[in-house]
């Protein structure tokens, strides 16, 4: 027995000292002192040998173990210092070589690039944005901006209402913003609203949600004049320095008078081919927002917040989005906006 102790002592050493890594070490460790290895096991059974055999036994037996586990600790230690070495050396990062070629970070949506243009036309003109919820009351939405009980646009068939809210819908335009705005803050007043809006309308052409810039002025002595102003500037700033405006009497109920704004044609009309201009199909002309004086009503709703009709006049206006950026950039269907096909977004860089 002491001889078999002996023998598997030389072979574990051999074998530990033969060991190329931490993984092949700790398999020598369970073949070798492991549950169900030989030595444990001559140990466990020193109780069955013969009494003048059990102390040698025990005693060589005990030695080659605790060798054997100081053995293989340091050759332990001594592989995982080569191996952390060899890992510092193969993750070595070379800060001399060049960078990896740049990725793309891509570029603004169609529809953000065309809100901030707008915007930052109207900053240069003196306003402020403003935003507001886009869950809204019908008091907001309708009511304070002058819509009859029975205008259509307070259909259910038009308008998401907010089930089991009570007189709450999506707000559909950005208008009950001209509320809010004169309701947090005396005239003059000077804001516009970017925002989403929802209709219940899906086609070409419309979509159920969609975006609109709202724009209010209220300040003594506003008319007309300075509503056409505005919007040549905006037209000027966005279509081209060449472009003028032209009013169209229309109706809306929170402005009295309500024009619709067209801005003279940007497409080039005599080099076009023999075809009606897409943009503007020979008409010279382009409808490109809604807008008009306050309606004295209106400030009925704000009255005391300092919105006194026989002392401040207002204009207000609402464009949609997707519509300048449309006309701007000939995109042809509306629905290109929103389908996410690289192809049509990395056109817009
Ligand atoms: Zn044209």
């Amino acid at each position: 027995m002491i001889e078999r102790i002996a023998a598997l002592r030389a072979e574990a050493e051999a074998a530990v000292a033969a060991a190329g890594t931490s993984a092949e070490l700790e398999q020598l460790r369970v073949r070798y002192l492991g549950r169900k290895a030989e030595l444990p096991n001559v140990l466990r059974g020193i109780a069955q040998l013969e009494p003048a055999q059990r102390g040698p036994t025990g005693k060589a037996a005990n030695q080659a173990r605790q060798a054997l586990d100081a053995l293989i600790a340091a050759r332990g230690e001594q592989l995982a210092g080569g191996e952390l070495e060899q890992r510092l050396r193969a993750d070595v990062v070379d800060v001399t070589l060049p960078g990896r070629p740049p990725q793309p970070v891509g570029h603004l949506h169609l529809l953000t690039a065309t809100r901030r243009e707008i915007e930052d036309v109207f900053l240069g003109l003196g306003f402020r944005i403003a935003e507001g919820p886009e869950v809204e009351t019908v008091y907001y939405n309708f009511d304070a901006l002058n819509h009859a009980p029975t205008h259509p646009a307070r259909d259910r068939l038009d308008t998401f209402y907010v089930e089991g809210a009570g007189d709450v819908v999506l707000r559909t335009h950005t208008s009950p913003m001209q509320i809010r705005a004169m309701e947090a803050q005396p005239p003059p007043l000077y804001v516009i609203v970017p925002g989403r809006v929802y209709r219940r309308d899906s086609d070409a052409t419309h979509t159920p949600q969609f975006h609109q810039i709202e724009g209010l002025a209220v300040d003594e002595d506003i008319t007309l004049a300075d509503l056409k102003g505005t919007l040549l500037a905006f037209a000027r700033a966005i279509f081209g320095p060449d472009r003028e405006v032209r009013l169209r009497p229309h109706f809306f109920p929170f402005t009295e008078p309500s024009v619709e704004v067209d801005v003279s044609c940007f497409m080039e009309h005599s080099a076009r081919p023999p075809q009606r201009c897409r943009v503007c199909k020979d008409t010279g002309w382009v409808e490109i927002l809604g807008s008009g004086m306050v309606d004295p009503n209106v400030f009925g709703y704000v009255a005391e917040h300092g919105y006194d009709a026989e002392r401040v006049q207002g204009f207000a206006f609402g464009m949609g989005i997707e519509r300048i950026a449309m006309l701007k950039h000939g995109v042809p269907d509306l629905r290109l906006l929103y389908d996410n096909d690289a192809r049509f977004l990395e056109q817009f860089g």
